[in-house]
């Protein structure tokens, strides 16, 4: 299978568990066990309280559009998705905020609004890269 885009890496310790998450379908969030603040991308501490004590939750998969662009040009020859595509910002239902693409959605302005309501789709890659990917809820 030819890849449509470049993989992630190296995956560094701590992102291990974000990405482990994900190739059994789980949408998994950094959470400091100090102050409870949920927060996306993984580091080795908090960035609320900057303490180093992290755990993880799974999260609902559920959010909402935060901000989109519709890419009409591939901005690197490794990326082979057609465009136009939709770039996104999501929101999730824990606070955090992630980009990602917005999928199974026409890539046009109409069918797109800030703040709609959107859910994961897991987009398995390979064996070891699956990609939290979402579409709008219908
Ligand atoms: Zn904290």
């Amino acid at each position: 299978m030819e890849l449509d885009r470049p993989l992630p890496s190296p995956i560094t310790p701590e992102a291990k568990p974000f990405w482990d998450g994900l190739r059994e379908r789980k949408l998994l969030l950094p959470r400091c066990q100090a102050c409870g603040h949920a927060f996306f991308y993984p580091r080795v501490l908090c960035p609320r309280c900057h303490a180093r004590d992290i755990g993880w939750i799974q999260a609902s998969g559920r959010g909402k559009l935060h901000a989109f662009e519709i890419a009409y040009q591939a901005f690197h020859k490794a990326w082979k998705i057609k465009p136009p595509y939709v770039l996104a910002m999501v929101e999730l239902a824990e606070g955090p905020r992630l980009m990602t693409n917005l999928v199974n959605v026409e890539p046009d302005p109409k069918a797109i609004k800030c703040d709609m309501p959107v859910q994961v789709v897991f987009s398995k890659l390979t064996d070891e890269i699956t990609l939290p990917l979402f579409e709008p809820v219908r």
